[in-house]
């Protein structure tokens, strides 16, 4: 452990978005931080990206906004505010009787406020960029937790592509000591996997029976004497859902007029396309009208090819702590599936919450335990709402029940 008469050593697992903004919380308070990442810099253009695809769209929302407001750096929430898009409600497409094609406007708020479109990696390289100036920060890539032990507070990692020790064939392995480790190592985390051996942890993890594969809608040449928006084929600020009754296609904008789009579909049916790719702009035709308008039917078919054809997992466990030592955060604590766009927003909360917690407790140990206990309940709830949501999204927005209810709901 490190010494008592030293600053508190704080070990982040993970440089994603949660991790990220962990490191920054935990700087800002004085601690000596490490930031352990298993991929290298994800703003070296040669980094394969999360997930292998380009990049994710989010939905930025103020849970997520005000934890990165709250952590006093202002020109952060400035830059990203300024590569985001502001989305005031869905847009629902779909196909009359007549044959005719329609789209539906149905908005977030009554008020107008709006949540926004955000690249995650020019959030988590704004984050990155942000913990490059505080000298208390290290950030070092390539490197894989691969044990710890909690009663010690001692953590091993893989230094991946380090000249691999000739007796064994394997990467070498450092160690480190800390005071306090942030698990936000992802839904797969080992900061977690780790911490299973200590702790009593519940854990439950379900996969659904979708997968998710991303589009690209390309951004608009912009013709002389038109105005800047017509880069985007249909309209920026609205959130475009093709629902369908098992399946459903999305599309967020992007800042360059591009439409990042997501098809969820059970795994039956990407078996059925992946024994004939040919048939993607037919199967798109019949379910998802106008879809083969905005994208070429060549790029359907090369992007359903070559983009991976990904699971969605939903994970709850508790607590998220072992005394004074770990904390699991983001979805390391609660992975969950994307319907209700908020995984990101309550990883980024856990933080917000955790160091109010820690800030308000100068023992550690009563923190952690008070933590844990406090947002296990809101992280399990986000969670079955996130399940919920995609019957909503892909089937309640076009019954006729729905404008009903909505109208009641608004009135
Ligand atoms: P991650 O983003 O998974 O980052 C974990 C980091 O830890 C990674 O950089 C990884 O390389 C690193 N790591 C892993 N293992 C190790 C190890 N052993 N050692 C060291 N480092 C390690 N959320 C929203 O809020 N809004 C949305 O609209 C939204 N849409 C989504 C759409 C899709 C299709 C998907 C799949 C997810 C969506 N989410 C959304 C969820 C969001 O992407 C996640 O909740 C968010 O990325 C979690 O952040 P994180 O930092 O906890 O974990």
């Amino acid at each position: 452990m490190a010494q008592a008469n030293k600053r508190q050593k704080t070990v982040v697992i993970g440089a994603g978005p949660v991790g990220t903004l962990a490191a920054l919380y935990a700087a800002q308070r004085g601690h000596e931080v490490e930031i352990y990442e298993l991929r290298s810099d994800l703003r070296d253009p040669s980094t394969i990206p999360l997930n292998f695809t380009k990049s994710i769209n989010l939905a930025l929302s103020e849970r997520g906004i005000n934890a990165m407001r709250q952590s006093d750096r202002p020109d952060l929430l400035n830059r990203i505010f300024s590569e985001t898009i502001p989305v005031y409600g869905r847009m629902i497409h779909g196909k009359k009787d007549s044959g005719v094609l329609y789209q539906q406007s149905q908005a977030y708020d009554i008020h107008g406020r709006a949540i926004y479109a955000v690249d995650r990696g020019g959030l988590n390289a704004a984050l990155l960029d942000e913990l490059d100036t505080m000298p208390n920060v290290k950030v070092i890539f390539n490197h894989k937790l691969t044990g710890a032990d909690f009663k010690k507070h001692k953590a091993w990692f893989e230094v991946i592509g380090s000249t691999t020790t000739p007796n064994t064939g394997r990467n070498r392995e450092i160690e480190i000591d800390f005071d306090l480790m942030i698990g936000a190592d992802g839904a797969h985390s080992a900061a977690r996997y780790h911490m299973m051996k200590y702790s009593r942890m519940d854990y439950q993890q379900e996969y659904i029976d979708t997968l998710w594969c991303e589009f690209q809608i390309p951004a608009r040449t912009v013709l002389k004497g038109e105005k800047e928006d017509s880069k985007f084929s249909i309209s920026p600020n609205h959130l475009h859902i093709w629902p369908g009754k098992d399946f459903m296609f999305i599309a967020i904008p992007s800042s360059d007029g591009s439409f990042t789009c997501t098809l969820f579909m059970p795994s039956a049916n990407f078996d059925g396309l992946e024994a004939d790719p040919t048939q993607v702009p037919k199967f798109f035709d019949e379910n998802f009208p106008g879809v083969t308008t905005l994208i070429a039917p060549a790029n359907l078919i090369s992007s359903f090819n070559e983009n991976p054809h990904l699971p969605l997992i939903n994970i709850k466990c508790q607590p998220h702590h072992y005394t004074d030592s770990i904390v699991i955060v983001g979805d390391a604590a609660h992975a969950m599936v994307p319907f209700y766009g908020q995984g990101m927003n309550a990883g980024l909360e856990d933080i917000r919450i955790l160091f109010s917690f820690l800030d308000k407790h100068p023992s550690r140990r009563q923190a952690l335990d008070e933590y844990s206990e406090y947002r296990k309940a809101d992280a399990h709830v986000v969670n079955d709402l996130a399940l919920e949501n995609y019957v909503e999204m892909r089937a309640s927005v076009v019954s006729p029940l729905y404008a009903a209810r909505k109208w009641l709901e608004e009135t």
